[in-house]
């Protein structure tokens, strides 16, 4: 691992200051992805600025619903909290189904959003990889690529975004704030990451030398009834292979709002809004929702091995959906 210099910051304005030194620093929250970049070479940066001791560790209950998270609660006080998991369930299932306990008491809101795909070639800096080398290739596309993207890929990448929290981000239409030299900003989740297109190496829309502070949840009664399921290739501890976040309101046999999005499927948690579209003042059964997964997943184009996505996504959307409708109406 090459060198580095540590630093840590105890208010956001010195935490910038310290970034703003040097081009080729990072901040550090639980450093459970990036500092194995670092070991492994993907990741060099001269300068570490730890940003854990920032007055950002705080759920806060805003008048008139919502929540706004701070940028360095941990993923197990977040999951824990009794209003994150009263208001938003798929939001403490979501960030319950990531990684072990061990690291959800290390890992911070605002890393979990960062963090980097779990692409083998990306990871491996013997490979080519776009991600990390821009013009280098896309070994991914010719090779291994069974949890790879299914939609809004491109020919230049077709990684996957880990995160599971996430998803339920997306799905609850989650804001990011965010603090520059030059003053905040706010980044809808929805701008919050950039299509791949011909650049994958850029990954969000934050402005250089940004740092999260935060991220706050609009009022969303629907997702008081709402379900993370992830499915995975073993139960105790893996990266989703598919996974949904799913709120449903239901009266009269009809749906209400209704909030879906897939995570392990794109370059970022993937909203589907046209199967949002669709299912608004449909029948609360199982052909409606099959038929507005397959509306979402028309888009779709799997690569020769991943195409099971398509299927278990499918599958997803149909059980969540109708166990969800099965409890509103009990
Ligand atoms: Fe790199 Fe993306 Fe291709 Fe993986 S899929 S090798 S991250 S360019």
């Amino acid at each position: 691992m090459r060198g580095f210099d540590y630093q840590r910051a105890h208010d956001v304005s010195g935490a910038l200051a310290l970034l703003d030194a040097d081009p080729e620093a990072r901040f550090l929250g639980g450093g459970t992805n990036l500092v194995d970049l670092m070991k492994a070479g993907v990741e060099r940066p001269v300068r570490l600025v730890d940003v854990r001791e920032l007055p950002l560790a705080q759920v806060e209950l805003p008048q008139g619903g919502g929540l706004r998270i701070g940028a360095t609660v941990t993923n197990s006080d977040l999951a824990a909290h009794p209003e994150v998991r009263r208001r938003y369930p798929a939001l403490a299932q979501a960030v319950l189904a990531g990684a072990s306990g061990q690291l959800r008491n290390m890992a911070t809101v605002g890393g979990n959003l960062l963090q980097r795909t779990r692409c083998a070639y990306f990871t491996d800096v013997t490979k080519a990889c776009n991600k990390r080398i821009p013009g280098s290739g896309c070994p991914a596309i010719e090779g291994e690529h069974r949890n790879h993207a299914i939609l809004g890929a491109s020919g230049h990448c077709v990684a996957v975004h880990p995160s599971d929290m996430g998803v339920a981000l997306t799905a609850f239409d989650a804001v990011v704030s965010y603090q520059t030299a030059d003053g905040p900003g706010e980044l809808p989740f929805s701008d919050f990451y950039v299509p791949v297109g011909d650049s994958p190496h850029r990954e969000t829309a934050l402005p250089p030398g940004a740092l999260i502070t935060g991220v706050t949840l609009p009022p969303a009664p629907v997702a008081a009834h709402s379900r993370y399921r992830k499915v995975r290739e073993r139960a105790s501890y893996a990266f989703a292979i598919g996974s949904i976040a799913a709120a449903l309101d239901v009266h009269d046999g009809v749906v209400g709002d209704v909030r879906l999005a897939f995570g392990a499927v794109a370059s970022r948690p993937w909203r589907a809004r046209e199967a949002e579209r669709l299912l608004t003042g449909a029948p609360a059964d199982a052909e409606s929702f099959a038929a507005a997964a397959d509306a979402e997943l028309a888009a779709a184009k799997p690569l020769p091995h991943n195409a099971y996505k398509v299927d278990l996504i499918r599958n997803l959307v149909v059980a969540v959906l109708t166990e969800l409708t099965e409890e509103a109406v009990r």
